[in-house]
């Protein structure tokens, strides 16, 4: 049986009417900032429960201008997590920041508890990484702060519904990004990523951002980017978001079947779930010995499994001049050896589900 990883076929399969919508659009001429991209964001920010949404062009954008957005500049650090994508590194790099790297823990978020250390007078923002659908621990990172007066960016691109008692990713921090790239959960059929936030001003500021910092056709109020979500992948975005909150629900479910069943395995640990999060599964990840033994059999067996990721983003080459060395991040690097990820999407049978469980416990009757 195969279990492929990507579900994009499956999702866009049965479309015509997306087809339609795009077919009218195109007829509209109105592809800059059109009005099916406002549509998108009202829709985006209802669906987070913030005031406000601003589409960017990708995620690394949305973090790379909320960082520009409260003034970050050359020089200043920003502390986020070792384990992260480079996408977070990347939007903190590009306006001349110091990455500030802090350890993750077996949520595969940052430990709150180790920010504090690293906390100095060049801190100019955190990012907490919502990483594989998971919540970093925002109670406890909002008091950290608001002691320390440091404001938040909430990278949730791979978290949208995610939430802590109740409260959602991305309506923790002053501004929040998300990523519509189509990996994530809410895909489009390009680069996309959109910004949240509650406070009129940055608002205001993120709009120009993301246009050149125009005010209108002749007038430049600030420097800005050409940033600008796509409207036609608005469209698109507005076909698949009021299925945000079904694509979350089935991916739980999936989740939750295979905890039920994998927990049995002795040489399986699952990561501790806390009853007050919801955990949105953008990547299933477990703890598993022979982990390497393990990948291969899946890969054999025709089951797309991966690991995210086998090398630290903290120890990449393009980081060098941090002069980082191996075992800075001890739980980080712990888990490059140690987990597996599975294909949990909304589009897998109950089929393909149990042939995963049976395969993981066949590998380790084996061996
Ligand atoms: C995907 C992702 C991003 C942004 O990626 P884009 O491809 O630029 O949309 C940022 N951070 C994390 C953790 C991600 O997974």
């Amino acid at each position: 049986m195969k279990v492929r990883y990507s579900y994009l076929k499956q999702q866009f399969s049965n479309c015509d009417d997306l087809w339609k919508n795009l077919k009218k659009f195109v007829l509209t001429e109105d592809f800059t900032l059109g009005k099916p991209l406002k549509k998108f964001e009202d829709s985006f920010a209802k669906l987070i429960g913030t005031k406000y949404a601003v589409g960017v062009n990708s995620g690394t954008d949305a973090l790379k201008i909320s960082l520009k957005c409260i003034g970050v500049k050359s020089g200043d650090e920003v502390i986020t997590a070792a384990n992260t994508f480079v996408a977070t590194v990347g939007g903190i790099l590009e306006l001349g920041a110091i990455p500030v790297f802090v350890d993750c823990d077996d949520t595969f978020c940052l430990d709150v508890n180790k920010i504090k250390k690293k906390i100095s007078k060049k801190t100019k923002a955190i990012i907490p990484v919502h990483f594989t659908g998971y919540m970093t621990n925002m109670p406890e990172l909002m008091k950290i702060s608001k002691k320390y007066r440091v404001p938040i960016i909430e990278d949730a691109c791979q978290s949208i519904l995610g939430e802590i008692n109740k409260k959602k990713a991305g309506t923790w921090g002053e501004l929040s990004a998300f990523s519509l790239h189509p990996l994530k959960n809410i895909n489009v059929w390009s680069d996309g990523g959109i910004i949240t936030t509650d406070n009129k001003k940055h608002y205001q500021k993120l709009l120009l951002l993301r246009n050149h910092g125009l005010i209108d056709r002749d007038t430049v109020k600030i420097p800005g980017y050409n940033s600008r979500l796509d409207t036609i992948q608005a469209v698109v975005g507005n076909w698949i978001l009021p299925k945000a909150k079904k694509i979350a629900n089935t991916r739980i479910k999936n989740a939750n079947y295979y905890d039920k069943h994998l927990s049995k395995i002795n040489s399986i640990r699952i990561p501790n779930r806390p009853k007050n999060f919801k955990i949105v599964y953008h990547l299933y990840i477990v703890f598993a010995k022979k982990r390497d033994a393990l990948l291969k059999y899946c890969l054999k067996k025709g089951i797309e499994a991966k690991v995210h990721y086998p090398k630290p983003m903290y120890l990449q080459n393009f980081l060098k001049n941090l002069k980082h060395k191996k075992g800075d991040f001890p739980v980080t690097d712990a888990h490059t050896k140690s987990i597996i990820t599975f294909p949990c999407d909304q589009h897998l049978t109950k089929k393909q589900l149990d042939y995963v469980i049976s395969t993981v416990k066949e590998f380790y009757k084996k061996n």
